[in-house]
């Protein structure tokens, strides 16, 4: 480790609160990014299969560009007539099934989640709310409640009484989980929160029909359905542009965040005219940040070069190829016990024997190929679950440079 390295790594635990992790075990000094690579202080350029913040790549010139047009010209709040807004809110909505036809603009993820909760408590009067075991959903006061895999890990105090949890479906029979507690909770259901892939519980597909009954059952009980697309929106699963699409159902309320501002902090909230008219209560909804015109400048430019670009279709491609050549490496190396995924959305679940988690061998492969030039990361309950999320550009000699890469890192 270089004494520039160490002396960061000696002010960040001096500054900072230290319940904030450093990734790799030699920490990364990244100075730069550009599309899928990122750069450290020495100039070594790594490959980067994690990061999905960076949809279209990191810095895309015509993000910046649209950036910093926008920054030099005016940047206020949302409580002037504005076209840019306006603009966004067209086209984002165009991706949509019909019915989610209103936007609200924030500034984070946790933003959005905290709102759409605000909402579906707002248009049923209920509080009580389902969610999956192992989700998270975002980092404030509310949404730790929500969140299993904070409120249930280190530090956390479990679930209040009004959040109630389901288990990760294995088969379609259990959305019985669903229809039991939402029959238990008729009156008092305010809704259904769910990624439509989960992420941090391991890059999970649902089965078959097991979203459709769960909605059914929730709507039942006058609830209503929240999807949480912060990772999964935005062409990134290949089949379609949203992940819920591929289950065929369609949520009453739609939240984003990551992709959506390629780095620049944007979330937003879409839902139904009947859901939004019940928020409208009288009390204003205000975010001194959220919508503003850099915001939406930015915003509409990363979707119309998702657009432009054919990044959906890129990542199905590339993403057949990645699971065809992780499904191969599968069956030569015995520590993958499953490749899972869609798009630029996978898994590779890592069993020692298997059964046993492979949490130590996964974080092992994690810091090597990190040494070998390539950034990934890990997830799920055991973290034995390694995760590849890369920058939508990712070209398929990416993909190979990593499938072999990978191999030599297994041997
Ligand atoms: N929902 C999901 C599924 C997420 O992955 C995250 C962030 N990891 C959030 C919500 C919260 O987003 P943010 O960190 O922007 O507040």
């Amino acid at each position: 480790m270089n004494t520039r390295i160490k002396s960061l790594i000696e002010a960040r635990g001096r500054l900072l609160g230290r319940n904030l992790s450093i990734a790799y075990d030699r920490p990364l000094n990244i100075v730069r990014g550009s599309m899928q690579y990122l750069y450290d202080d020495e100039g070594r350029r790594y490959l980067d299969a994690y990061n999905n913040v960076a949809h279209v790549g990191h810095c895309h010139p015509k993000v910046v560009a649209a950036g910093q047009k926008q920054m030099e010209l005016l940047n206020t709040n949302t409580r002037y007539l504005n076209e840019t807004i306006l603009e966004y809110a067209t086209n984002l909505t165009a991706t949509l099934p019909e019915s989610l036809s209103i936007c609200f603009f924030v500034n984070s993820g946790s933003e959005a989640n905290e709102l759409a909760l605000r909402l579906a408590r707002a248009h049923t009067k209920a509080r009580d709310l389902i969610v999956l075991e192992h989700a998270y959903h975002g980092n404030t006061t509310t949404l730790i409640d929500i969140s299993p895999y904070k409120h249930d890990g280190p530090g956390g105090e479990g679930a209040p009484a009004w959040v109630h949890k389901v288990p990760l479906p294995a088969s379609q029979a259990d959305a019985q989980y669903v229809i039991d507690l939402a029959a238990k909770l008729r009156g008092r259901l305010c809704g259904f929160i769910a990624e439509s892939m989960p992420s941090v519980a391991g890059q999970i597909i649902f089965p078959d029909g097991y979203l459709a009954q769960a909605y059914e059952a929730v709507r039942g009980a006058g609830g209503v359905c929240i999807a949480d697309e912060v990772q999964t929106g935005y062409g990134r699963t290949g089949t379609h542009f949203w992940a819920f699409e591929r289950y065929g159902v369609v949520p009453d309320i739609v939240v984003l965040g990551k992709p959506i501002g390629n780095g620049h902090p944007i979330g937003a909230v879409i839902t139904t005219r009947a859901i939004a008219e019940s928020f409208n209560n009288g009390m204003e909804f205000f975010s001194t940040f959220g919508g503003n015109n850099v915001s939406c400048a930015i915003g509409l430019k990363v979707l119309e070069i998702v657009q432009e670009e054919n990044l959906q279709a890129h990542a199905l491609e590339i993403g057949e190829r990645l699971l065809k050549g992780l499904r191969d490496l599968q069956q030569r190396h015995a520590i993958i016990a499953d490749v899972r995924g869609s798009g630029f959305f996978l898994g590779v679940e890592l069993l020692r024997d298997a059964r046993i988690p492979a949490t130590q061998e996964a974080a092992r492969i994690v810091n090597q190929l990190r040494e070998r030039g390539i950034l990934l990361g890990t997830d799920g309950p055991h973290h034995n679950v390694l995760k590849i999320r890369p920058p939508m550009p990712f070209s398929k000699a990416d993909a190979d440079l990593l499938l072999t890469t990978f191999e030599e890192t297994l041997r």
